[in-house]
């Protein structure tokens, strides 16, 4: 077989590449190894810069159907908890928070691409790629390609195998961060609103969001934090007083947090979203960077000139925005800032509303007092 472009893993990093080469007229051939629809552990916090860039790929009227078919909830209010689950501060930012299913979101995406015309093959794992021949076997055949993506989430097989190849050449991204997370009844727990609980594990931080029907519950262990993870969420689960704990399996998953590639490209092997590393620190805000930068890949590709100079350009907005996220990670990670903020956050939840907005929903790259200046000047 022979195609232009071999984009492996169908997450929203890869459909959107797909989309945005079928849209181009650039042919592709889209594989994941597991079958359709999937799971995927997510919270589902679907931003507004999500959905801007979704919109942006689709169009408004696909944009709707999409959302009509994955939203699961919209919610008002956004709070935050300190030690003892003493409750810091609660807003409501100036746009509801979207959650959405992405299952349903994730094969949404996958109909779109095949609706315009492209290929997906499911449940189709790669054994092995030659990189110099541009070669990739999948069973017992094997598939030519001139581009090839990555997108095969936090733990890339392609990452492992370049790694593996070219040890010399190639740097791998560093250590993913741990989330553990189950989707409750809300007979078993009902909490409104999107909650972040800080003091829950080390220097993270954990969730509960109302997701209709549903209570997500998560958390995040950082990499480099030695701490029993399964423990902890089950101390988590205890302390919130969930009913009827045996019907909910804990599940885990890997994230890149504070991981990304430097140079997200070898040869003509472009990594987009987890495979790259292109998650936010601060939040583990992944959907949109998968977005984002899928659709930067294909760009890339469509433009026909230096693929990879092209794509480092265009992802350069996205790691800047994660590596600003990075500072206000650290600064949860400092005690003394933390206190300063439980004793502060309190007193202002206006400005924790314009913050959530700004810099989480919008992805707006102020810096922190650029923040609060512009906060301070707006309510004048
Ligand atoms: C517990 C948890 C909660 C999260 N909550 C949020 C949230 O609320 N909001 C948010 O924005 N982000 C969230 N994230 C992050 C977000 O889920 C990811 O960043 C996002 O899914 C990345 O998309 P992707 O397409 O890069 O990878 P994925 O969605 O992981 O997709 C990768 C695909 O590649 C396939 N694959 C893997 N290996 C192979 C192979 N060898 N061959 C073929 N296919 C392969 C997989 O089957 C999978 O379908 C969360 C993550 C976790 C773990």
């Amino acid at each position: 077989m022979k195609t232009n472009t071999l984009i492996i893993g169908a997450g929203p990093a890869g459909a959107a590449c797909a989309i945005r080469l079928m849209q181009a007229g650039v042919e592709c051939l889209l594989i994941d190894k597991q079958s359709f629809p999937r799971q995927k552990l997510c919270a589902g916090l679907f931003t507004q810069k999500s959905q801007k860039c979704l919109r942006a790929l689709v169009g408004n009227e696909k944009y709707d159907e999409c959302m009509n078919n994955s939203l699961r909830n919209e919610e008002e209010s956004f709070n935050l908890y300190g030690k003892d689950h003493k409750l810091l501060v609660s807003c409501k930012p100036p746009k509801p928070i979207t959650l959405i299913d992405r299952e349903k979101f994730d094969q949404w995406l996958v109909n779109f691409y095949i609706s315009l015309g492209g290929q997906f093959k499911d449940n189709t794992q790669i054994t092995d790629i030659d990189f110099v021949q541009q070669t990739a076997k999948i069973s017992d055949y094997e598939v030519q390609y001139d581009h090839l993506i990555a997108a095969d989430g936090a733990n890339s097989f392609v990452e492992r195998l370049l790694a593996k190849k070219y040890p010399d050449t190639f740097k791998k991204k560093r250590k993913s961060s741990m989330c553990m997370e189950i989707n409750v009844d809300k007979d078993d727990l009902k909490m409104d609103g999107v909650n972040i609980f800080f003091d829950i594990v080390p220097d993270s931080y954990a969730w509960v969001f109302n997701k209709t029907g549903k209570t997500c519950i998560g958390l995040v262990k950082l990499p480099d934090h030695d701490f029993d993870v399964n423990s902890a969420m089950r101390r988590f689960i205890q302390e919130l007083k969930v009913q009827h704990v045996e019907k909910y399996p804990l599940r885990g998953a890997m994230l890149p947090i504070g991981a990304y590639m430097e140079k997200p490209y070898h040869w003509n092997t472009l990594f987009v979203g987890d495979a790259a590393g292109f998650v936010e620190p601060l939040t583990g805000e992944g959907i949109y960077y998968a977005l984002q930068s899928g659709t930067y890949a294909a760009e890339a590709i469509i433009d026909k000139g230096d693929t990879n100079r092209l794509y480092l350009e265009k992802t350069k907005y996205l790691t800047q925005l994660i590596d600003k996220g990075q500072k206000y990670q650290n600064m949860l990670e400092s005690t003394s800032k933390r206190n300063l903020f439980y004793r502060h956050a309190g007193k202002h939840p206006n400005f924790i509303s314009y913050f959530y907005d700004t810099q989480i929903e919008n992805g707006c790259l102020d810096s922190f007092w650029k923040i609060v200046l512009k906060y301070f000047f707006c309510k004048k």
